[in-house]
């Protein structure tokens, strides 16, 4: 490997600032010091922040974004219950495999890798649903794989517009604290999102935003649910977590580093702010399309009103292999790019460009990718990609 800085613009785990690496450095702590909760009561307060909820609960497990999904899951459905689920990328579709594996009866909406959620489809699916058997919609927000924002918004109408009583679920992995995300304002019952993507951490946390309707059910568990069916779970029960949670406390051993690192993550989101947080990455992604629009290539997402401000994943021409693209600019050029997973294994490359993230990064990513791909043989013009990237990033003042 060659000497000098390696880089990572894959769509997660992004890069961690130097900020928030050198809050880190400190040793694991006491987590019964009496001075525990003044460190860990602002930590849960600015999460809701983040997810943009008044009303609604905020919770930190030491578990990856998976873990999240999973503890939404078995605190607020039971085993057998009936869920609405939009598949259209490999995220979505281990979500889905989740739901079954928990033996929720899961029926599919599919759509095509590169498409968003479609409300009209979660509509016509609840409104044909008298009996109110399903209990949950579940919904990527920011389909990682595909580099697809689905319209949260549109899915509550839908809901409304039905109306019909399911909790809405959404995975806001890579878009919440990136991408504009509401919790309340769009009545989403269950938020989920991990420490590595926009939260510019390590892997190791996942974030969890109930709204209080959602917890009403999990509240109504507590009380008298000893002959209840729900699904079987001790680790991430949202009941124990809060008992332990409203002194500023967590029911077992949390690793301090991490939450040292959150601590700085949110004061950094803080003192940039949310909305201008969103713009800047809302800005460096069209700088993204203006370079794969030079390049002559075009992105998984259908449409402009789906592209993702978080992640680009570039389509390859014919008898290209986006896999040997990645593996180029990583051998060759020490950037990590992201693959095409699943049936898009090979047709893509993926561009992550969120967390901590400046126009000059941006740059290394688009150089990284337009050499490799010379060196794949892709028919691009050296430094178009790039002329139009700069073009887009000198219009700011
Ligand atoms: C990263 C990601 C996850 C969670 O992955 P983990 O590896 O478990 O942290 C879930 N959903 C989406 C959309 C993601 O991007």
């Amino acid at each position: 490997m060659a000497r000098g800085k390696k880089f990572i613009f894959v769509p997660g785990p992004t890069n961690v600032p130097e900020r928030i690496l050198r809050a880190m450095a400190v040793e694991q702590e006491d987590p019964r010091r009496p001075d525990a909760p003044a460190f860990n009561l602002p930590l849960l307060a600015g999460l809701k922040n983040i997810f943009r909820t008044k009303t609604g609960t905020s919770f930190i497990f030491p578990s990856s974004g998976t873990g999240g999904w999973e503890a939404a899951l078995v605190n607020c459905l039971d085993t057998g219950d009936h869920v609405l689920a939009c598949r259209f990328g490999q995220f979505s579709l281990l979500w889905c495999k989740m739901a079954e594996d928990h033996q929720l009866q899961t029926t599919i909406l599919d759509e095509e890798w590169g498409a968003p959620a479609n409300p009209d489809r979660i509509y016509a699916a609840l409104n044909e649903d008298r009996s109110h058997s399903i209990k949950a919609v579940f919904v990527v927000h920011n389909e990682t794989t595909t580099g697809v924002t689905s319209d949260i918004a549109a899915v509550r109408r839908a809901m409304d517009a039905a109306q019909h009583p399911a909790l809405l679920f959404v995975d806001g992995v890579s878009s919440i604290g990136s991408i504009d995300f509401r919790m309340d304002e769009w009545g989403v019952d269950l938020a989920i999102t991990g420490s590595q993507k926009g939260f510019m951490l390590p892997a190791g946390l996942s974030f969890v935003g109930v709204s209080e309707k959602a917890m009403a059910i999990v509240r109504g568990r507590a009380e008298g649910q000893k002959n209840s069916r729900h699904a079987p779970h001790s680790y991430f029960d949202f009941n124990a977590m809060l008992a332990r949670n409203v002194e500023g406390y967590f029911p077992y051993t949390f690793p301090t580093p991490l939450l040292y690192g959150l601590r700085e993550a949110l004061a950094m989101i803080e003192e940039e702010g949310l909305d201008n947080v969103i713009a800047r990455h809302q800005f460096l992604a069209s700088g993204v399309r203006a370079a794969v629009a030079a390049w002559g290539l075009k992105l998984c997402a259908q449409s402009h009103a789906c592209e993702s401000n978080t992640i680009s994943a570039v389509m390859v021409p014919d008898g290209i292999d986006g896999t040997k693209i990645a593996h180029r600019a990583y051998n060759r050029y020490n950037c990590s790019l992201g693959l095409g997973l699943n049936r898009l294994a090979g047709k893509l490359f993926r561009i992550g460009h969120l967390g901590e993230l400046n126009e000059m990064m941006v740059m290394v990513a688009l150089s990284a990718s337009e050499m490799a791909m010379l060196d794949c043989g892709v028919k691009i013009t050296p430094g178009s990609g790039l002329a139009a990237a700069i073009n887009h990033f000198r219009t700011k003042a």
